[in-house]
């Protein structure tokens, strides 16, 4: 693999599992020293251990203005810089009918998802300024950030919210040489939906819910993890403010035409279609 990030310091927040470690271990792949941050000291350092290159294992809660100095201090401390962040950590929150979603449902994930971010793109900013530097943020949102749907309303919120902060950010970062952007995966299995329990549209039916995107299938943390990268690499040296969408083709679906996408294929293939995946994925 050919070395985009050799020379540079990269961080990664909820990098213990899912995207987030896909995204360290593809930049360490390619040469970048990684800190690994998550609120899960266990799986950051695992995470962190198993990289190819330079590491270093923090633990941090991103809703926490404390923690996201922490972590960046850490960083400075450990590697001396920090060129690239992908402001990843996320949790997905209630399931629960819209009129029964309490405030403390609300707050909390909007504190994770969103404070979090803020918190993480003004620490880069700053961090910057301190260097005398440039850089590159990416943050997750999600098709969630795109499109509309009820059942998922804390969530949903705090992904419409992280693109108002990438936009910002973009427009502040532009004069300075410092680009943010967004990925917005759909479908894709890990570790989010754990604990979210058997309720539709939660972890249970991901395999079935993916036949219905146009690729047929749930992405991979690692496909996620490839865009993420293209976004921090000088490849994308003249792209700020966008959002990539990492999902199948999902956020392009047309409801209202036979041809359009979901709905308008007979739910028999995709039945036996999730059946095929499961199959060869377990
Ligand atoms: P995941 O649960 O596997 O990974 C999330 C990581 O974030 C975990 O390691 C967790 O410990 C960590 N984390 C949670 N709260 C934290 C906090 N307060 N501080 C620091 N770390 C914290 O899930 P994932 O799917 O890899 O999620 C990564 C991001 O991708 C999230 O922002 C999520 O909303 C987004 N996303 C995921 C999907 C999907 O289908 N998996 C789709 C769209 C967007």
């Amino acid at each position: 693999m050919s070395g985009r990030f050799e020379g540079a310091v990269a961080v990664v927040t909820g990098a213990g599992s899912g995207i987030g470690a896909a995204t360290a271990r593809r930049l360490a792949g390619e040469g970048a020293s990684v800190v690994v941050v998550d609120v899960e000291e266990e799986s950051a350092r695992r995470v962190a251990d198993a990289l190819p290159g330079p590491a270093l294992a923090v633990r941090g809660d991103v809703s926490r203005e404390e923690d996201t100095e922490a972590y960046l201090a850490a960083a400075v401390a450990r590697f001396g810089r920090v060129d690239l962040h992908h402001l990843n950590a996320g949790i997905v929150g209630t399931f629960d009918r819209l009129p029964d979603v309490t405030v403390e449902d609300f707050d909390r994930v909007v504190a994770v998802n969103l404070r979090g971010v803020f918190l993480g793109v003004r620490g880069a900013f700053r961090r910057y300024a301190e260097q005398g530097s440039g850089g590159a943020i990416v943050i997750t949102a999600s098709i969630a950030a795109l499109r509309g749907s009820h059942d998922l309303l804390p969530y949903e919120s705090s992904k419409h919210g992280v693109l108002g902060v990438m936009r910002g950010a973009a427009m502040y970062g532009g004069p300075q040489g410092v680009r943010v952007n967004a990925v917005a995966p759909g479908l894709v299995p890990t570790g989010l939906f754990a604990g979210a329990g058997t309720a539709g549209g939660a972890g249970g039916d991901l395999l079935r819910r993916g036949t219905t995107v146009p690729q047929r299938r749930t992405g991979t943390p690692e496909e996620v993890a490839g865009a993420v990268a293209y976004l921090l690499s000088d490849d994308a040296s003249y792209v700020n403010g966008e959002v990539l969408s990492v999902d199948g083709g999902s956020a392009w679906v047309n409801t209202v035409r036979p041809g359009g996408g979901a709905g308008a294929w007979d739910p028999a293939p995709v039945d036996e279609a999730a059946r095929v995946i499961r199959e060869r994925t377990s």
